[in-house]
């Protein structure tokens, strides 16, 4: 991982930078939210899941962003209420998921959105896309 010039090593400073509200139809799911290092820019993410407690961002974050990563959204749709987790891929990886749905290995396309455009079942979102945004859980088109 390459960090600008400007930021040797150091002890990452996390500010808390964005959220991307997850809903389904009218109802608000789940929130992301994403800290930022004021230094050099990683970025942890946290995902709260309506209704379930979650580990505070106090615990500091495990999995952090590089040049070559992104976060994403990964949802199922396979049941009625559709299963959704955080990722932070690279293009090209394949993302674990077992499912009676799952046709195909799910492999991350370059602008980190699904490879698969046959896959009725699955979708990957760019969460850089959805900043301070809301993203609507739903079986829409997708970008490739
Ligand atoms: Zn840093
Ligand atoms: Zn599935």
């Amino acid at each position: 991982m390459s960090t600008p010039i400007s930021a040797g090593p150091h002890e990452h400073e996390f500010r808390y930078y964005a959220c991307v509200n997850l809903f389904r139809g009218m109802e608000a799911v789940g929130v992301v939210d994403v800290w930022r290092c004021a230094i050099c820019h990683v970025k942890g993410t946290e995902l709260r899941v309506q209704g379930l407690n979650n580990l505070s961002a106090e615990a500091g974050f495990p999995v952090l962003d590089s040049e070559d990563t992104r976060w994403v959204v990964f949802v199922c749709y396979a049941e009625e209420d559709p299963k959704f987790d955080l990722f932070n891929v690279h293009a090209g990886e394949e993302i674990q998921h077992e499912c009676v749905e799952k046709s195909a290995p799910i492999v991350v396309s370059k602008v980190y959105s699904m490879e698969n455009n046959g896959d009725k079942y699955h979708r990957v979102y760019n969460l850089d896309d959805y900043l301070n945004e809301n993203l609507e859980l739903t079986l829409g088109p997708q970008t490739v």
